[in-house]
């Protein structure tokens, strides 16, 4: 049976989506078709503005309605820290943690030779470009990268070459890469070796 045409478009576009398979994408398309028409208008206004209304803030790359984001412009914020993120979500899960108050750096995708990604296919140049402006103000980077092998290679590669740029004209510069452990309710019985590596290179005073 052919589906009437704006309905089969809907679910060819949710399928289109990661993670949605066929059913789900069908799933989704009908529970919208019995959804009120209000809630309907302010979902496609959400899609409509997504792009249009959404930039990346000019200093940090956060996403932003403004030129500048809410975190950069929060004189609360700590100028002297910089948190390196891959992705904007990163970002967000950091400031649910409440345990950080300085700035961000939004890299947007990470250094994967296989893929044939380097530096300068993510914003590595507009991180040195403003680590070299904030001179001596700055006083840590925090590198928060994933703990997989592009995220490493990707805070490997900035640790080298914040370096180089500190021994310049910041030579007090902090480069600190995020700690990781066990996993909180996990047991070290199932822990893999890599963690639990990190674990104990990092471990704290107790
Ligand atoms: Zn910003």
């Amino acid at each position: 049976m052919n589906l009437p045409q704006p309905l089969q478009e809907l679910i060819d576009q949710f399928e289109a989506l990661p993670g949605i398979g066929r059913k789900t994408a069908g799933k989704l398309a009908f529970y919208l078709l019995n959804v009120p028409e209000s809630q309907l208008l302010r979902f496609s206004q959400a899609l409509r503005d997504l792009k249009s209304k959404t930039k990346k803030c000019r200093v940090c790359y956060n996403l932003t309605e403004e030129d500048v984001c809410q975190i950069c412009s929060d004189p609360r914020r700590d100028r002297k820290q910089i948190c390196v993120v891959e992705e904007v979500l990163d970002l967000l899960v950091v400031e649910d943690t409440r345990k950080y108050n300085g700035l961000y750096h939004v890299l947007y995708g990470r250094i994967d030779p296989l893929n044939n990604l380097g530096p300068d296919d993510i914003l590595i140049p507009q991180l040195m470009a403003r680590v070299r402006k904030s001179g001596r103000e700055l006083e840590e980077v925090i590198l928060a990268t994933n703990p997989n092998m592009e995220g490493e290679t990707t805070a490997l590669y900035l640790k080298n070459k914040l370096e180089e740029q500190a021994k310049k004209d910041n030579p007090g510069l902090k480069i600190t890469r995020l700690a990781y452990g066990l996993p909180m309710g996990a047991s070290i019985e199932y822990a893999d070796y890599g963690t639990l590596g990190r674990a104990f290179e990092n471990r704290n005073k107790f």
